[in-house]
């Protein structure tokens, strides 16, 4: 196999929040939940099991036998209910290792959604080769020469934010945490100086804030106010507005990302198919 130790890459495979939202309004940036696909040399890593990365699993089966890390931010639906539809873990050759942090051990929760009556294949009956990994609060894994940090964010039931550095360049990945009032400081520490930055931006500040709807302060989801307020902060070079709320229609995205745009240029909304290069 040739070498790609030089490519450090990602590629966002669902960038919705909550639940799956397709249709003709949501073309554009997607309806599938988190997903992030992240390569560094010949290692695969990736950020949350949404629907996002069941076509993901359809890409990977070209490189089979893969071995992939996979990071969960956290265990509600909408970041693990497409592992289920990932095909590779169905097969034998493949292997992966998951990382995650829950209230229950990482294997129990899978095992969990994969079950009768509401799942018709057992976890035990995949072919691939899994070892789980329970982390808590904060921590490093290190993954040959890719350093992944992690931290604890501001959700219900808890969730982790994770830094990925490999040759020099880092991204790091904060979805579903809450920022309240001030800026986290575990965020800021964890992001400060990184290239890309993804940050849950599920609600304008209006929404947030009831002004909009109905107020959803400790609903453990932030702004993309907040995301810009964040990325000056810690002084990151781009920020990705993640986890759009699912009745957000394209064309508030877009206007979404332009407002951001005027206080924080380097701001882009996620989408499905988005690539970024880092190397
Ligand atoms: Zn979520
Ligand atoms: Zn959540």
């Amino acid at each position: 196999m040739s070498s790609k130790n030089d490519q450090f890459f990602i590629r966002v495979w669902g960038a919705r929040g909550s639940i799956p939202s397709p249709g003709p309004k949501t073309v554009k940036y997607g309806g599938n939940t988190s997903c992030l696909e992240v390569r560094c040399g010949n290692e695969i890593i990736i950020l949350d099991a949404g629907t996002g990365i069941r076509s993901l699993g359809d890409l990977l089966l070209k490189e089979m036998p893969i071995h992939a890390t996979i990071l969960l931010s956290h265990a509600h639906w909408d970041h693990i209910q497409g592992f289920p539809f990932f095909t590779p873990v169905f097969l034998d050759g493949n292997s992966f290792d998951i990382y995650g942090e829950t209230k229950i051990d990482i294997e129990e929760t899978l095992r969990l959604q994969m079950m009768y009556p509401t799942f018709p294949v057992t976890l035990d009956e995949l072919q691939s080769t899994i070892h789980f990994h329970d982390i808590k609060l904060h921590g490093h894994i290190q993954v040959k020469d890719v350093k992944i940090n992690y931290d604890s964010l501001n959700h219900p039931g808890g969730v982790t934010g994770y830094k990925i550095e490999y040759k020099g360049k880092s991204i790091v990945y904060a979805t579903d945490t809450e920022h309240f009032r001030c800026v986290d400081q575990t965020l800021l520490k964890l992001a400060k100086d990184c290239d890309i930055l993804f940050y849950d931006a599920t609600y304008t500040d209006d929404e947030y804030s009831g002004k909009v709807g109905f107020p959803k302060t400790t609903w453990g989801h932030s702004t993309w106010e907040a995301g810009v307020e964040i990325a000056q902060a810690a002084n990151v070079k781009k920020l990705i507005l993640w986890h759009h709320e699912p009745s957000h229609e394209d064309s508030l995205i877009d206007e979404i990302e332009q407002n951001a745009q005027k206080i924080f240029k380097e701001t882009y909304a996620a989408y499905e198919g988005m690539v970024i290069s880092l190397l």
